[in-house]
C-alpha cells in the first residue's frame, strides 16, 4: 500500500522555513483562523510571531479528518508506517539547528540543553521505531489457538506542556503513528512554535489527517478532552490539569496517559565523594532553571540512549556530611551563569512564562515570611526577562511549602537525615511519585533503598537517565500509565484476544 503524503513530491520540496508562517494543519492543509495570538521570548519578553487561535469548529474539522484518515492509516502495514516515521525523523534531523534555535527562542533554555532536547526528539522517534509489538501466543493445542494482539485505538489528542515542546511532541507523535493511530497535536499556548513546525513538516511524509495540529488558547484543551470523536488523550503537564483531563475524558471513556508533576527526592549517604556528588546534585536540581532538564554533557553516545533529567526537588543529605556538602553545593550553584540562552557560555536561562515566574516568586516571598534560612541566592534581581537566581534553602521545616509542593523553578530545599529507615519514610511521604535518586558508594545499600522508594523511576548515583526503549511514568499523583518503551507503545493500543477454534461447528 503506497503512502500518499499530504504534500506530494517531497524530493523537490524547498526546505521548511522555521522562522515564519506558523500555521495549524487540518486535513493536510493550512487552516487559517480569524484570531491570532503570540508567545514571548522569555529571555527578553519580546513578542514572537503570531500563531492561530483555533475555534471549536476547527476541532470538529480536525477530528472528522482524523477519523477518515484512521480508516486507511490503520491498515497500512507496520513496515511502511515505520519507513515513513523514520523518513520523518531524518527530515527533522536535517533541520536540527533550526529547530534548536526555535526552541531556544520560545522556551528559553541555553544552547547545550536545547541541543540535547533536539537530538533526543530525533533519537526518540528512531528508538521507538525499533520496538516491536509482536502477537503473543497464549495457548496452542489441538482444540484452539489463543493470541493477543495490539490494535490501534483511533484518534489521539497529544497535549504538550511548555518545558519540553520538541521532545514531548515527537515522543507522542512517533508511538501513535507506529501503532497505526492518527494524531492531533496541541502544543502549549506558551510554546506553540516547534510543535506547529513539526506538524507542518509531517505533511511531507503522511497522508492528510494523519498528523494534524491545533493551536489555541485555554479553551482548546477542554474542547479536545471532551470531544466524542477523540479516542485517546496523551497528556503531559501538571497534576491539577491532569485531573481535569481525566474527569473530562471519563465522559466518553477515552483512554488516557497522564505524565504529571513530581517532587523528586535525592538521598545522599555519608560515604560519597562530597564535592563530586554535590556538583551532580546541583546540576540535576537547577538545570532548565528547575523546570525539568536535559544535561549539558554530550548525550547521545549511543543512537538509542540519552540522558534527560527532571529536576531534583528535595535534597536529603546525611547529617554527618551536611556542612561540607552544603558548602560544595553552594560553590557549584554560585558558579552558574544566568542569561539569555541563545548566548554562548550561559548555563541557566529564564523560567518560561509569566505565570510560572509569578508562582516561583511566591516561594521567594515565603523566605522572609516563614523565616527560611538561605544557603545561596534568595533574591530575584530586576531584569528584562523571567530570570530567577538559583536558590538553596537551608533545612526548612519538613512540612513547609518548599518541601511539600513542586515549585517548578530554581529553588530547592536542602535537608538532613539520620537513618536509612527515616529517610525512606520521608522520601515517600508525598502524593507524588515521578522519580527519586540514591547517592552512595555502597551499591547493595543503594539497591536496597531504591527498591523501597515509591516512584516510577529510580536512579542510583545519577538522576533521570532515560531511554526511548524504557517506559517512563509516575506513581501516585505523578501520573497514569507510561510513555515510551514497549509499555508506551501499548498505551496507544487496545488489546485484542483472538480465540481461534480449530473445530468446525457441525450439526450434532
Ligand atoms: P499545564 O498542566 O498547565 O499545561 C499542560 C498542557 O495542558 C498545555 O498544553 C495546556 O494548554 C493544556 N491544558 C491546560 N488546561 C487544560 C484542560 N483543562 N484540559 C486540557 N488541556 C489543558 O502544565 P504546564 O505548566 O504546561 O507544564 C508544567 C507541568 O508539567 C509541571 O507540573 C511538570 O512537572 C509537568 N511535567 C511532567 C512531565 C512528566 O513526564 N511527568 C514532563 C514535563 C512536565
Amino acid at each position: 500500500m503506497a503512502i500518499k503524503p499530504a504534500v506530494n513530491g517531497c524530493a523537490n520540496c524547498s526546505p521548511l522555513d522555521l522562522n515564519n508562517n506558523y500555521v495549524q494543519i487540518i486535513n493536510g492543509k493550512v487552516a487559517p483562523t480569524a484570531q491570532t495570538r503570540h508567545g514571548l521570548n522569555p529571555a527578553n519578553l519580546k513578542p514572537k510571531p503570531e500563531v492561530p487561535v483555533a475555534t471549536e469548529a476547527d476541532v470538529d474539522a480536525a477530528v472528522a479528518a482524523a477519523k477518515e484518515a484512521f480508516k486507511t492509516w490503520s491498515k497500512v502495514p507496520y513496515e511502511e508506517r515505520r519507513k515513513a516515521v523514520l523518513a520523518y525523523a531524518d527530515a527533522i534531523d536535517q533541520l536540527r539547528t533550526e529547530f534548536r534555535d526555535l526552541l531556544i527562542s520560545e522556551q528559553g533554555k541555553p544552547i547545550p540543553q536545547a541541543d540535547s532536547e533536539t537530538d533526543c526528539a530525533i533519537s526518540w522517534i528512531r528508538g521507538m521505531a525499533d520496538i516491536k509489538l509482536p502477537e503473543d501466543l497464549i495457548e496452542e493445542n489441538e482444540h484452539r489457538t489463543v493470541i493477543t494482539r495490539h490494535t490501534p485505538i483511533g484518534v489521539v489528542a497529544a497535549i504538550i506542556p511548555w518545558n519540553f515542546p520538541l521532545l514531548l511532541a515527537t515522543g507522542k507523535i512517533a508511538p501513535a503513528l507506529l501503532t497505526g493511530n492518527v494524531i492531533i497535536v496541541k502544543p502549549s499556548p506558551f510554546t506553540p512554535y516547534c510543535g506547529l513546525k513539526l506538524v507542518e513538516l509531517a505533511q511531507r511524509f503522511f497522508p492528510p489527517g494523519v498528523v494534524q495540529s491545533l493551536s489555541g488558547d485555554d479553551n482548546l484543551g477542554p474542547w479536545l478532552t471532551s470531544h466524542p470523536g477523540v479516542d485517546k488523550i496523551s497528556f503531559t503537564g501538571s497534576t491539577t490539569t491532569g485531573k481535569r483531563v481525566m474527569e473530562s475524558a471519563s465522559k466518553t471513556l477515552k483512554r488516557v496517559t497522564l505524565e504529571l508533576g513530581g517532587n523528586d527526592p535525592a538521598i545522599v549517604f555519608p560515604d560519597v565523594d562530597v564535592d563530586a556528588v554535590a556538583q551532580k546534585v546541583a546540576f540535576y536540581a537547577f538545570l532548565n532553571s528547575g523546570q525539568v532538564c536535559i544535561p549539558t554533557t554530550p548525550l547521545l553516545t549511543a543512537r538509542l540512549t540519552a540522558q534527560i533529567c527532571l529536576n531534583l526537588k528535595r535534597l536529603y543529605v546525611h547529617e554527618s556530611i551536611y556542612e561540607p556538602f552544603k558548602a560544595a553545593l553552594v560553590k557549584h550553584v554560585q558558579s552558574y551563569t544566568l542569561g539569555d540562552g541563545s548566548q554562548p557560555g550561559i548555563s541557566h536561562g529564564p523560567v518560561q512564562n509569566s505565570m510560572q515566574f509569578e508562582r516561583v516568586k511566591t516561594f521567594f516571598d515565603d523566605i522572609e515570611k516563614q523565616g527560611w534560612k538561605v544557603a545561596c541566592g534568595g533574591k530575584i534581581e530586576p531584569s528584562p526577562g523571567y530570570f530567577i537566581t538559583p536558590t538553596v534553602i537551608d533545612r526548612p521545616p519538613e512540612d513547609s511549602r518548599i518541601v511539600v509542593e513542586e515549585p517548578f523553578g530554581p529553588i530547592v530545599p536542602l535537608l538532613t537525615f539520620t537513618t536509612e529507615e527515616e529517610v525512606i519514610e520521608r522520601a515517600n511521604n508525598t502524593n507524588m511519585g515521578l522519580g527519586a535518586s540514591v547517592w552512595t558508594n555502597d551499591l547493595s545499600r543503594a539497591s536496597r533503598v531504591a527498591r523501597q522508594l515509591q516512584a516510577g523511576n529510580i536512579w542510583i548515583n545519577t538522576h533521570f537517565d532515560l531511554s526511548p526503549m524504557a517506559p517512563f511514568g509516575g506513581h501516585k499523583e505523578s501520573g497514569i500509565g507510561s510513555e515510551w518503551g514497549a509499555n508506551g507503545l501499548k498505551a496507544f493500543c487496545n488489546v485484542q484476544t483472538l480465540f481461534l477454534n480449530k473445530k468446525v461447528v457441525t450439526a450434532a
